[in-house]
Parts: C-alpha cells; sequence; structure tokens
C-alpha cells in the first residue's frame, strides 16, 4: 500500500515519496498568540499530530514543526489594550494553547519556534532577498519584489489580476506594485522591535514561516500544513520568497485543512452553516469547550470528517460523537471483561489469533476474517489521502461486528480459553488502530467512569432481558424496558443484536 496526498500545488492527489528517503519533515502554521485559541486552532495541531503518528506507523522517521506567531500588529494593539508588554502577552496566550495541545492528545510536535527568538534568521532571508534583487527597501519598511518571483500564483492558481486585487487593500503608494508584500517593518521606538540593516522594526508575517520552517527542516522539505485560509496570500509568499530566496523547490507537497463552521438550527427548523471567527463572536474559546467535553472526544470529532472538508461545529454534532465514541470504548470494555487482560496493553498480534482460530469454529473464522480484512481497510483509508473518517467507520464496524459475536456467543457468560484469546486479540485490534490516530490509547479516566459503569450495568440489564424473552418470559422482559424508559433509556432491538440510548 502506498500514501498518496491531495497537493493544492497540483490540485490532485499525488504519491507520497519523501525529499530524503525514510525521513519526513512538516511544518504547520501555528497560532498568532493574542486571544485564548478556539477550536479552529486546535484542527491543524489534531490532524498532523495524527499524519505524523501514521508515517511512524509506515516506518517514516517524521520531524514536526508548529510555529508561533508572537510579534504582530494584532499582538501589539490587544497588549496595549490591557496594559501589557506584547512579551507577557504572547507568554500568557501560548501557555494556554500549549495545554490545550496537552489536553488533545498532541504530543508529537518535535518544536514550537517563536518568531520573536528567530530575528538573525529573518534578517539573514530577507538580505539574501536583497542580493537576488528581489527584495527593495522604502524609508525602512522592505517589501518583496513579485516580478522577479518565478511562477507567482502557482499555489492559489491565482491569474495575475486576482493578485492585484487581494492586494490592493494593503498597497501603499511607495510599493513598486501593489502585490508586493512586506518582509520587514519599521517600527516606531516605544513599540517593540529589533535593529536590522534597514532600521528599527519588526518581520512581517510570511518571512517568519519560511525562516523557522528551513531552520529546522532544510531548505527543501516535504508536508507543509495549515488551514484552507492561508493558501493566498500567506503561503504563496512562503514560497515566493523561499523559493527566490534559495534557488530550490521549497515544500514539495502542500496538505490544507477545511475551517470550521458553526452549525446552528434556525427557528424555521433548517440548519444552517457559519464561518467560526471572533469577528462574529461566535466562538467559544478551546479552554471553556475542554472544561464541558472530553478532550478525547474533541479529538474523535476533528479526526470523525475528512481534513480537506469543512467541520461543523454544533453541540448535538460533539453529542453524536460521544455517543459514537463511548459505543467502541464499550466494546473494548467488554473485550477486557470476558478475555479478563488488558486490550490496550500490547499490540495486536496476528499470530495467537490464528492460533485461537485452529481450534476453533467456522462462525470464529469468519470474525477473524472480517476483523484482518477490517485493518486493510482502515490503512488503506488512511493511506487514500488520509481518510481519517473513512478509517474511523472501519472502527465503528468492527466494534458492532464483534459486539454482535458476543451476543451471539453469550461470551459475558462464558467464554471458552480460545473465545478469550479471540477476543483479547480483537480489542488489540482496536485499539492498535486506533492508536495510529492516537485514540484509545488507554481506558477512559475518572471522569468518564461513571459512564463506564452505566455501559457495565446495561450490559447486564440487556442481557437479563434477553434471557428473559428466550424464556418467554414476556412480562420480565416488558417491564425491565419500561422501567428503564422511565429512567429516560431507551431500549432499541435490532436485527441480531440490542443498544440503547439515553434520552
Ligand atoms: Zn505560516
Amino acid at each position: 500500500m502506498a500514501l498518496r496526498l491531495y497537493n493544492t500545488l497540483s490540485k490532485q492527489k499525488e504519491l507520497f515519496e519523501p525529499v530524503n528517503p525514510g525521513k519526513v519533515g512538516i511544518y504547520v502554521c501555528g497560532p498568532t498568540v493574542y486571544k485564548d485559541s478556539h477550536i479552529g486552532h486546535a484542527v491543524g495541531p489534531v490532524i498532523f499530530d495524527a499524519l505524523k503518528k501514521f508515517l511512524q506507523y509506515k516506518g517514516y522517521d517524521v520531524t514536526l514543526v508548529i510555529n508561533i506567531t508572537d510579534v504582530d500588529d494584532k499582538l501589539i494593539i490587544e497588549a496595549g489594550n490591557r496594559g501589557i508588554s506584547v512579551k507577557e502577552l504572547a507568554a500568557e496566550v501560548s501557555a494556554g494553547y500549549f495545554d490545550a495541545m496537552d489536553l488533545l492528545g498532541v504530543d508529537s510536535i518535535d518544536h514550537y519556534p517563536r518568531a520573536t527568538d528567530h530575528i538573525t534568521e529573518i534578517i539573514n532571508m530577507i538580505q539574501q532577498l536583497a542580493e537576488n534583487e528581489a527584495a527593495y527597501a522604502v524609508d525602512g519598511d522592505v517589501y518583496c519584489d513579485i516580478s522577479k518571483v518565478k511562477d507567482y500564483g502557482k499555489l492559489s492558481h491565482r491569474k495575475s489580476e486576482d493578485q492585484l486585487e487581494g492586494s490592493r487593500q494593503l498597497s501603499g503608494n511607495e510599493k513598486r506594485n501593489p502585490a508586493d508584500f512586506a518582509l520587514w517593518k519599521k517600527a516606531q521606538p516605544d513599540e517593540i522591535g529589533w535593529d536590522s540593516p534597514w532600521g528599527y522594526g519588526r518581520p512581517g508575517w510570511h518571512i517568519e514561516c519560511s525562516a523557522m520552517s528551513m531552520k529546522f527542516l532544510g531548505e527543501t522539505f516535504d508536508i507543509h500544513g495549515g488551514g484552507l485560509d492561508l493558501i493566498f496570500p500567506h503561503h504563496e509568499n512562503e514560497i515566493a520568497q523561499s523559493e527566490t530566496a534559495t534557488c530550490k523547490p521549497f515544500a514539495k507537497y502542500w496538505m490544507h485543512n477545511g475551517l470550521t463552521r458553526l452549525k446552528t438550527k434556525a427557528a424555521s427548523g433548517e440548519w444552517k452553516a457559519e464561518k467560526m471567527s471572533k469577528s462574529l463572536g461566535n466562538i467559544k474559546t478551546l479552554k471553556s469547550l475542554l472544561a464541558e467535553v472530553s478532550p478525547a472526544v474533541i479529538r474523535f470529532f476533528l479526526l470523525s470528517t475528512h481534513y480537506r472538508r469543512p467541520i461543523d461545529f454544533s453541540e448535538e454534532s460533539i453529542i453524536a460523537t460521544q455517543k459514537g465514541m463511548m459505543n467502541i470504548y464499550r466494546t473494548l470494555e467488554r473485550l477486557t471483561r470476558i478475555s479478563k487482560d488488558d486490550v490496550y496493553s500490547d499490540l495486536f498480534q496476528a499470530r495467537c489469533f490464528e492460533q485461537a482460530m485452529d481450534t476453533d469454529t467456522d462462525t470464529d473464522k469468519q470474525l477473524f476474517e472480517y476483523i484482518t480484512a477490517g485493518q486493510l481497510r482502515f490503512l488503506e483509508a488512511l493511506d487514500d489521502d488520509f481518510n481519517t473518517a473513512g478509517a474511523i467507520s472501519v472502527l465503528y464496524d468492527l466494534s458492532s461486528t464483534i459486539n454482535k459475536f458476543i451476543d451471539d456467543h453469550q461470551l459475558e457468560s462464558a467464554a471458552s480459553d480460545n473465545a478469550k484469546v479471540l477476543m483479547l486479540e480483537s480489542g488489540r485490534m482496536i485499539s492498535t488502530l486506533g492508536k495510529i490516530l492516537g485514540l484509545f490509547t488507554g481506558p477512559l479516566e475518572s471522569n468518564e467512569n461513571s459512564d463506564q459503569l452505566s455501559a457495565q450495568l446495561m450490559d447486564i440489564m440487556i442481557e437479563l432481558r434477553a434471557n428473559a424473552r428466550k424464556e418467554k418470559n414476556f412480562a420480565l422482559a416488558d417491564m425491565i424496558r419500561d422501567r428503564l424508559k422511565a429512567i429516560d433509556i431507551v431500549i432499541e432491538d435490532r436485527p441480531g443484536s440490542t443498544t440503547w440510548t439515553k434520552g
């Protein structure tokens, strides 16, 4: 199986072949730390952390870098409003961001470089551009001359008129071309800034990412990621200045994730999705969201949509995700109880699985075949442009098939030694696949314990009711169903299995 990724540069899925065999470098544009992070800031880190884990599973040595923009007009204004320094503001907001990343299981980032720690690299790069006659200074500001850039517009696929349109509002009279963009901005003596060959000032946003990505990953690296809204002008300008400075290709694959939208129900009952933005005021901070919803659910939610699609966020979609995730956890708990072993403890071992099969029945062989085929389907989905949504749907399938097997064979009451191995390896398969995306890494922690206990009790109730029905004791079966209904638990009989939901 080979990984194919959609590349914004070519607008098609391409076979993934790293620049240096066996090694992968990934750079993702991180937050501008002037206000608390919101769910949109978690999308890129969760996706690329999961992509790194998948690439590691495939045997690559991966370096993942997410930058922190800690100097910018927005930071200067916000710090001024709050009467603190830019440095203090950046430290406070980035601390909140790192806490959220920890909670979300984003634990594979190798470097979080800050722009203010890389002023020397930024100045050196601007000087290189000036030597290549692609940068010019006007009264302390320095601009990139896009007429000197080969193929400007190749990422955003914009025609030159569009570029002019997009940059007109930014243009000043002093620029040679309205689409030229700032590499260095003159600063006032009382503002944050650094000395440079062009005077006191601070870097432009785009040059920060070029300088930091090259420092950690080299002049040509594999994957550059970020939100769709960064394609133009940010990423277009990163390519322009990087390739003009080094005369080498910059990033080989450009991966852009969809943006988060807020899904709300109108009075008419119709759903509508609108862009989330600070200016619309419809954003919940990541901190307040994580206080209400388990971080594991948020991670699962973000990976349940294909990364190139918009993520529609609503209370209902979070609740649905939580239910789906808990179903898989409940299956894993059942498998732990039946096998009397820890399904999270070790990697799936096909050999044990096959040995257990040797002496068992055809039905067991069917389960074995279904599960091993499931592993293949899971990995194929990820190989197809990192389709985590497709991979997660395989986990749902595996979970419900295993549940049905447990019910059909009444394994909760008695399981043979072979059945125990079969259940242990089935559980290990789900958790092994989940771990590739940083999901189902271990049993849920204390705050989810009550959910787990409810689930276990409900499994017992469902089994008791099934037995009552088998013995034609319909009065008892109905009583169990009605009493549960009275506490808002609805039991649903489906062909081959019984499910429950809490209203
Ligand atoms: Zn960037």
